[in-house]
């Protein structure tokens, strides 16, 4: 990979900003998923090993800054002290929260830290210049670090102050995590084993206008499954009774079907109901028979055959979005069987980004049968979309 990782730069007394992506779900003052977390230590852990010391910064959830109340309940619900407890748990050395994002304490808190020792700063989000990527923001808190590493891939797709702000500033470098994202990404998208198949899903095309557009000019196959295949199927001519249906899409979706031709594959049947919370009746016909009042929530027995099919030799597949609502175990069947296919294709990469397809990866039981499952669902679908990340691109390339 063309840019600096942690590995080429000289940390050792070094104060190193790293942006990690910590922004994990919490109830009621516990963390319910600490995975986040667990995935930053390699770079963490790295850094201390080498007697840095560790100033994370990181976002948690967000923060309303246009009402005054909401900023303080968001500020209340977002607080990253119980992010500060759990790191200094996985870690083997002193871990200290600064509930600031600026000023004499956190300057003096950074003064009196001794190598091999982590600051855990307060949600960068507290500052309403974050997002904006406010370029005074961005100095202030470049000055607070000699080095900056980038290890939230999550964020990568942002130009924050956190993000790239800080970046404009010091010397940066990718974190391992980062690092992964990327070789992975770029392997199956810049330079994919052939033939390259895509698989997209999820619940709407507007949402992946860009990313099927960029995977028609480079993939081999373009399979589409889940909610979106509805609106290419009324493009057909069909009947989609009360499927979701972008009717603003159907223009859009014809002419994705005349560029594509059969690079472009379709559902051929699908599991409707009657109803989408409380079916009463749930059956399978053929995509050109949805009957009326019926709405199609999964991909059918048909269609995983011919699925299966067109995967068959592939040897890279990317995969964005869930063949149907996996949520409901009555229609995740078309989610696992493809999870399934992939995990049996021998010798393919099989990259899921993030999002909903991994979690039902996960949650189906596959997260290991992937070669990679990326952790940023709206930075992996950029980087399919053909777009530069703004936080991967200010990264300096390596010497
Ligand atoms: P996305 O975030 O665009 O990948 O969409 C994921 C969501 O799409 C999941 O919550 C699925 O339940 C939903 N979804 C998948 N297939 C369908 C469908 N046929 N009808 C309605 N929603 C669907």
């Amino acid at each position: 990979m063309a840019k600096q990782t942690v590995k080429d730069l000289d940390v050792n007394g070094k104060r190193v900003l790293v942006r990690v992506d910590f922004n994990v779900p919490i109830k009621e003052g516990k963390i319910t998923n600490d995975n986040r977390i667990q995935a930053a230590l390699p770079t963490i852990n790295y850094l201390i090993d080498n007697g840095a010391k560790v100033i994370l910064l990181s976002h948690l959830g967000k923060i309303n800054h246009k009402d005054e109340e909401k900023t303080e309940a968001d500020k209340k619900k977002n607080n990253m002290a119980p992010v500060a407890s759990r790191l200094a748990e996985l870690v083997n050395c002193k871990v200290t929260f600064v509930n600031e994002t600026r000023g004499a304490i956190l300057e003096e808190a950074i003064a009196n830290m001794n190598n091999g020792e982590i600051i855990l700063v307060q949600n960068t989000r507290y500052e309403k210049g974050e997002s904006k990527n406010d370029s005074e923001l961005g100095e202030y808190w470049a000055k607070l670090g000699d080095l900056f590493v980038s290890d939230a891939f999550g964020s990568v797709h942002r130009a924050h102050a956190s993000t790239v702000g800080i970046a404009t500033h010091l010397p940066s470098a990718c974190g391992f995590l980062v690092e992964k994202e990327i070789e992975n990404l770029s392997a199956a998208i810049d330079n994919p084993k052939r033939p390259l198949i895509a698989i997209l899903g999820g619940a709407k095309v507007s949402d992946k206008i860009a990313v099927i557009e960029n995977l028609l000019k480079i993939a081999d196959k373009v399979i589409i499954g889940g909610g979106m295949a509805y609106t290419f199927l009324y493009a057909k001519g069909y009947n989609v009774g009360t499927s979701l249906l972008e009717a603003d899409k159907v223009e859009l979706a014809k002419e994705f079907m005349e560029r594509g031709k059969d690079k472009l594959v379709l559902p051929v049947d699908t599991v409707v109901a009657n109803d989408f919370s409380n079916p009463t009746e749930i059956k399978t016909v053929n995509s050109n028979e949805i009957p009326d009042g019926f709405m199609g929530l999964d991909i059918g027995e048909k269609t995983i055959e011919l699925f299966k099919k067109e995967l068959e030799g592939a040897k890279t597949v990317v995969w964005n979005g869930p063949m149907g609502v996996f949520e409901d175990p009555r229609f995740a069947k078309g989610t696992e069987e493809v999870c399934k296919i992939l995990a049996n294709l021998d010798g393919a990469m099989t990259v899921i980004g993030g999002g909903d397809s991994a979690a039902a990866a996960i949650q189906l039981g596959f997260a290991d049968k992937f070669t990679h499952i990326s952790t940023g669902g709206g930075a992996s679908l950029e980087y399919m979309e053909g777009k530069e990340l703004p936080g991967i691109a200010i990264i300096q390339e390596k010497k």
